[in-house]
């Protein structure tokens, strides 16, 4: 362990430089919230980051997600080094964009056509308009608690307490063709679905709320309601997809979307999403009635990335998917122990290699608990696993990564245990 103090000095200085110009501080909102002071990152290397004073910390963040091959993984950087000795070619059609859906097609159980775009928001904002216009319904039903992005149509009821909108400055019409739900009830859903409804959006594991895996059966009801309905099934697996297995959520759980929206680790770090699905349901966008623009969508810079990533996770998926699900099970069961001999009362769930830790809160068995979640408890202990090098999303999620390592694995367990001892 490396003395931290000189990364939050330099932290609070940057921060009062960018306050001044960059709004909040940060690229984007929560990234602002990192206490006791943002890390001004220099450099990622596997499981790490160094500061711009060169302390390093252990980095659970990963991107909020998608450096599921850790910083700067030697497939990827090469295939960048490569694309980028060819020029930008940016809005160019390149072999690179068929390649990499065939790679979709060879990975992902609901694929058949995909498009590609910059970010999970978008590519939700684009399934939605597929499903409108393969059904000609208007309406969609989303869950409350899951989180599909920043754009105005799916953002209400992202907190299980409010089916307000998530920020002020919304379109609040938009609510007006939103159904809400309540994640895990499919007989709601049975209830509340009618042939007005354009698709069913969901994320398969609900990592944003809690990291809760789906209640046993759910998917397959909600599947079997959909389809008796005409209703399209979007799975949103931004960070499900290759991140749960090479084939995500849908393949982990055995239930197929008309339409899955993927994102995050398909990048392994860059900035690339796609929606994908069947034939049938894709028809508006694989025949071009519908219209899908993006002067940077299917950039060869992200695709070249996103292909070598797809290649690697497919080569290497015998051991990789189950060692960095066994390392955040080690960190789970560490922290609920370390919390039962400290007498501290915690929640740690985890899906797959994706980890969530709620301090001062019972275990949370359900999107519903998260009502009770101490949010303030559990920010001080990112804090303090933070001074103590260890970086996790403030908010309590961590994820794994295929460039951590035993060791790493060992000092974060005992930051876990200083850091609950700290806030005792
Ligand atoms: N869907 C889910 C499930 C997500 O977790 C996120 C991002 N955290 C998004 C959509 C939005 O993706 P992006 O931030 O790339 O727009």
């Amino acid at each position: 362990m490396t003395n931290s103090k000189s990364a939050f000095d330099y932290g609070k200085t940057y921060r009062e430089r960018a306050l001044k110009t960059l709004g909040y501080g940060a690229s984007s909102t929560p990234r602002g919230n990192q206490k006791p002071a943002p890390i001004v990152t220099k450099q990622g290397r596997n499981a790490h980051i160094t500061d711009q004073t060169g302390v390093r910390f252990i980095d659970y963040a990963l991107g909020y997600g998608p450096l599921i091959l850790g910083h700067s993984p030697a497939c990827v950087m090469d295939a960048l080094t490569h694309e980028l000795s060819l020029g930008l070619r940016t809005a160019s059609i390149h072999e690179g964009e068929a390649e990499l859906a065939e790679l979709l097609c060879d990975t992902l159980p609901c694929a058949e056509i995909s498009a590609f775009v910059n970010s999970g928001s978008e590519a939700n904002h684009l399934a939605l308009r597929i499903a409108r216009a393969v059904t000609g319904r208007n309406q969609v039903i989303k869950f409350r608690g899951n989180y599909h992005g920043w754009l105005d149509s799916l953002s209400f009821g992202n907190d299980v307490s409010s089916d307000g909108p998530a920020t002020l400055g919304q379109d609040t019409s938009a609510a007006q063709s939103l159904t809400l739900l309540d994640w895990g009830d499919a007989k709601g859903l049975a209830e509340a679905i009618t042939t007005e409804h354009a698709a069913v959006i969901l994320e398969p594991a609900a990592i944003n709320g809690g990291c809760i895996a789906p209640p046993a059966g759910f998917l397959e009801e909600v599947r079997a309601i959909t389809k008796s309905h005409g209703v399209i099934l979007i799975f949103d697996e931004v960070i499900t997809g290759f991140r749960l297995s090479l084939g995500g959520a849908q393949q982990t759980y055995g239930v197929t979307p008309d339409i899955a929206v993927i994102g995050k680790a398909m990048g392994a770090g860059v900035p690339i999403s796609a929606v994908t699905g069947s034939a049938a349901a894709m028809e508006p966008l694989a025949t071009g009635r519908l219209l899908h623009r993006g002067t940077f969508n299917g950039n060869p810079l992200c695709v070249a990335a996103a292909i070598a990533c797809i290649k690697y996770l497919r080569n290497n998926k015998d051991w990789l998917y189950d060692q960095i699900d066994s390392m955040a099970e080690d960190l789970r069961s560490h922290l609920s122990l370390a919390a039962a001999e400290q007498g501290i009362v915690l929640s740690a769930s985890r899906v797959g290699s994706a980890l969530q830790v709620f301090v001062n809160t019972p275990q949370v068995q359900s999107l519903a608990d998260t009502a009770l979640v101490d949010r303030k408890a559990t920010a001080a202990f990112a804090e303090e696993l933070l001074i103590r090098n260890v970086q996790i999303i403030p908010r309590g999620l961590m994820y794994l990564s295929a460039a951590h390592n035993d060791a790493d694995i060992e000092e974060t367990k005992a930051a876990m245990t200083a850091a609950i001892s700290a806030i005792k």
